[in-house]
C-alpha cells in the first residue's frame, strides 16, 4: 500500500517530465538551442522547452511497430489479439429450448434493481436472486461495463439469469416457481509470453505504451524488480530503453492480467540492469539478477515513511527521563497511524509491551540479525512466531511507553547488539546456488536470448551506444 502509493506519485511524476531522443540532429538542434543545459541533467523548464522538439523525437523511436514475439509460441503481435469482447455466448449445449436471452452492460450509476426495473421483472425476483448463496456478494458490487445476460420466459418473468462471480467462473441461476438451481462454467483463459521492448523519447510511460506495455506491467517494473538499482525519478535519460518478457493473460478476447513479467533489462546511464522472475523454496517470486543475486536488498534501511529524525544514535539526554544515555536506535516522527514495515524478511519474535518501548514488535531475521519497533499505537496483523516478508505493515506509529511525541523507535541489532540503522553495513543477500542456480539458469537463459535478439533487431542501426557524453554514474 505504501509502496505503490509511491509509486503512483513517482509515475505522475514521469509523466510531467519530458525527455528528448539522443538523436544526432536533434542533438545539434538542441545544443545550439540549449547549450549550457545540454548533457547535464535537465531541469524540467528545460524540459518544457524542447517540448516542440520532442515531438520529432517520436517520430525516431525506434520500436518497430506490433513486433511482439512469443517466447515458447507462434510469432504474436497485440493486433491479432486483440478482439473484440464477444457477448456471453447465448446459446449452448445446455441451453433451455426456446431460451430468450437478453445482455445488459451496467451502465455507471446504474443500480442492480434498476436493471431489473428496466425490464420488468419484480423485485421479489431480483430478492429471490440475491438471496441465493454467493450471488448478493457478486451482483451488488458490478462496476459499469460488467455484463448480465437475462433469459425471459416472457415480459417481466425472468428464467435465468448469467454474470461472471470472478474471473474464472461464469454462474448461471435458473429460476423455477420458488427454486433457484446454480450452474457454474470455467471462463476460459490462455497465457502468452511475449517479448517487447521499448525506447524513452519523451517519458517511460509514453514509451511503455508505443511498446505495448499497460501501466500494471510498468508498475512492477519501476516498483518492483528495479527500485533497489534505478532511481526512476532521476536517473532516466532519453536513449533510456528497457525490455520485458512478459506473461500475459486472455480471456476472451480481452487482455486482463499483464503483471506478471518474467525478465526485464533496463539500459540506462550506460549499464544495463537485468531481473528475473523466480520462485526457490515454495516462496513468493523473487527478482534476480542476471548472475542469481537477488534484486532485493535484505533491509530496507527506512522502516516508516517519517516526517523528519527526531532522535539520532548515540548519546542524549533523555527527553522524559531527562537522563545522559545513549540512545540505542533511531527515532522517525510521523503522525500517529502511519503504517510500519517489517525491515527485512523475518520471523515475528515478540509482539507486546515492554517497558519504555510501549507497544513494541522485534522481529528475527536470521544469522543474528534482529530488529524492534517501538512505541506503536496499534499492531498489524502479526503474531509471534509468524513468518513474514520485507515491507508487511507490522503496525502503526504512537506514542505508548516513554514518549514525548508520535514516533518509531527503531532498533537495528546484531547479534543482540544494537547497532546505527543509518550507517550499520547491511548484509548481502544470498545469491542461488547449487541446484537453484542451475534451475534458474536454465529457465533464465531462454529469455534472455530472446530480449538480446530483439535488441538486436530493433536497435541494430541505433548510432548511439550510451555510453559518451549522456551517461553517468548511480546518484
Ligand atoms: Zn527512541
Amino acid at each position: 500500500m505504501q509502496h505503490s502509493e509511491q509509486g503512483r506519485a513517482r509515475r505522475q511524476r514521469f509523466q510531467e517530465r519530458l525527455h528528448v531522443q539522443h538523436d544526432s540532429a536533434l542533438h545539434q538542434r538542441l545544443k545550439q538551442h540549449l547549450p549550457a543545459a545540454f548533457n547535464q541533467r535537465w531541469t524540467r523548464r528545460h524540459w518544457m522547452h524542447a517540448t516542440l522538439f520532442t515531438t520529432i523525437g517520436a517520430l525516431l523511436a525506434t520500436i518497430v511497430p506490433g513486433f511482439s514475439n512469443a517466447i515458447d509460441a507462434p510469432l504474436v503481435t497485440h493486433s491479432t489479439l486483440a478482439l473484440p469482447l464477444p457477448p456471453l455466448p447465448a446459446g449452448n449445449a445446455q441451453a433451455v429450448p426456446g431460451s430468450n436471452w437478453e445482455l445488459t452492460r451496467i451502465k455507471p450509476g446504474q443500480t442492480l434493481s434498476g436493471v431489473f426495473d428496466d425490464l420488468g421483472i419484480p423485485s421479489a425476483t431480483l430478492a429471490r436472486v440475491l438471496d441465493h448463496p454467493g450471488t448478493r456478494e457478486v451482483l451488488t458490487r458490478l462496476r459499469p461495463g460488467a455484463e448480465l445476460a437475462f433469459d425471459m420466459a416472457q415480459p417481466g418473468e425472468l428464467r435465468a439469469l448469467r454474470f461472471d462471480r470472478d474471473g474464472s467462473h461464469r454462474v448461471e441461476l435458473l429460476l423455477n416457481g420458488d427454486t433457484v438451481r446454480e450452474k457454474v462454467t470455467e471462463r476460459a483463459t490462455t497465457v502468452r509470453t511475449v517479448v517487447t521492448s521499448g525506447e524513452i523519447t519523451s517519458s517511460l510511460y509514453a514509451a511503455a505504451r508505443k511498446a505495448g506495455l499497460p501501466a500494471s506491467a510498468v508498475a512492477t517494473m519501476t516498483d518492483d524488480i528495479f527500485k533497489y538499482d534505478i532511481d526512476f525519478d532521476k536517473d532516466l535519460q532519453p536513449g533510456d530503453r528497457f525490455s520485458v518478457v512478459m506473461d500475459e493473460t486472455w480471456r476472451e478476447g480481452e487482455r486482463i492480467d499483464t503483471s506478471k513479467i518474467l525478465a526485464a533489462t533496463f539500459t540506462t546511464g550506460g549499464k544495463t540492469y537485468t531481473g528475473f522472475r523466480f520462485e526457490r523454496g515454495g516462496k513468493p517470486a523473487e527478482y534476480f539478477d542476471i548472475t542469481g543475486r537477488p534484486l532485493k536488498k535484505s533491509f530496507i534501511r527506512m522502516p516508516v515513511t517519517y516526517t523528519r529524525i527526531s532522535s539520532t544514535f548515540g548519546m542524549r539526554k533523555h527527553p522524559v527521563l531527562g537522563t545522559i544515555r545513549g540512545h540505542k536506535g533511531i527515532d522517525y516522527a510521523a503522525p500517529t497511524g502511519t503504517p510500519i514495515m517489517a525491515a527485512g524478511d523475518a520471523q515475528v519474535k515478540f509482539v507486546g509491551t515492554q517497558r519504555g518501548y510501549g507497544n513494541v514488535i522485534i522481529l528475527d531475521h536470521g544469522k543474528g540479525y534482529s530488529t524492534l519497533y517501538g512505541h506503536m499505537s496499534r499492531f498489524g496483523k502479526v503474531r509471534a512466531g509468524q513468518r513474514i516478508s520485507q515491507g508487511t505493515v507490522i503496525g502503526y506509529v504512537g506514542m505508548t511507553g516513554l514518549a514525548t511525541g508520535p514516533h518509531l523507535h527503531y532498533e537495528f541489532r546484531v547479534n543482540g547488539q544494537q547497532r546505527n540503522p543509518a550507517s550499520v553495513t547491511m548484509p548481502p543477500p544470498t545469491p542461488l546456488g547449487g541446484a537453484e542456480l542451475v534451475a534458474f539458469r536454465a529457465q533464465t537463459a531462454p529469455a534472455m536470448a530472446r530480449i538480446e535478439g530483439m535488441e538486436k533487431l530493433i536497435y541494430a542501426d541505433a548510432d548511439t551506444k550510451p555510453a559518451q557524453g549522456k551517461g553517468k554514474g548511480k546518484g
